[in-house]
């Protein structure tokens, strides 16, 4: 059993994931207690285990070996120490099996004109860009979270807005009020801070 949640951060790149989960893990560690959250970038171990196959320029996009970096993964969030805390941040929810996470957030970023800005600031190419405009439009990343763990009114899955920068502010905060509050419903009581909703 865990004594922190495991939260995926979700969405198209662009979205704002890295940036919420740095804001994430500041606020819970200068808290009061301190919640002891981890930052898991598969981007990182992506890199860092070469859980892919190689560089795909015209996609500009490393290939990802989805077996390897699960098995990765698992080691990490399953096979570790297992009392949970990891905020794992990636574009997507495939692969991870539902039973190692306890909430879903997908950062969502409705206002075109905002995403595209942001992802042609990265050097991405037009058709990158438009790819990823389109998966956002169609609620790609959402769908797939629905799909592994129901719907918003399951509770499982989250839906926030990331257009504005008091967005992410606001994001990190109410991820952190559901962290708690998970602490008060599942984890040891000492870990609780009284202040559920
Ligand atoms: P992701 O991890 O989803 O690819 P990042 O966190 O790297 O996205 O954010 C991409 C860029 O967009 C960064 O420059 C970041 O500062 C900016 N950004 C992300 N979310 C917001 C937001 N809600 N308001 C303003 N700027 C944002």
């Amino acid at each position: 059993m865990r004594s922190l949640p495991n939260i995926i951060v979700a969405g198209t790149p662009g979205v704002g994931k890295t940036t919420t989960c740095a804001q994430l893990l500041s606020l819970a560690a200068q808290a009061s207690p301190r919640v002891e959250l981890r930052h898991l970038s598969i981007n990182e171990i992506v890199k860092e285990r070469e859980c892919h196959s190689g560089y795909d320029e015209e996609l500009q996009t490393l290939m990802v070996d989805d077996d390897k970096l699960m098995d990765e993964v698992e080691k990490e969030i399953a096979d570790g120490d297992g009392a949970g805390g990891w905020i794992i941040d990636w574009h997507s929810t495939a692969g991870f099996a539902v039973r190692w996470v306890d909430l879903v957030v997908v950062l969502r970023c409705d206002e075109t004109s905002v995403l595209y800005d942001r992802l042609s600031s990265r050097g991405y190419k037009d058709e990158k860009i438009q790819e990823n405009m389109d998966a956002e439009i169609f609620g790609v990343v959402s769908e797939e979270a629905r799909d592994g763990w129901g719907e918003p009114e399951d509770g499982r899955v989250v839906e926030l807005k990331s257009v504005e920068p008091d967005d992410i502010e606001e994001n990190a905060e109410r991820i952190l009020q559901w962290v708690r509050n998970w602490i008060q419903d599942h984890g040891p009581k000492t870990n609780g801070n009284g202040n559920g909703d």
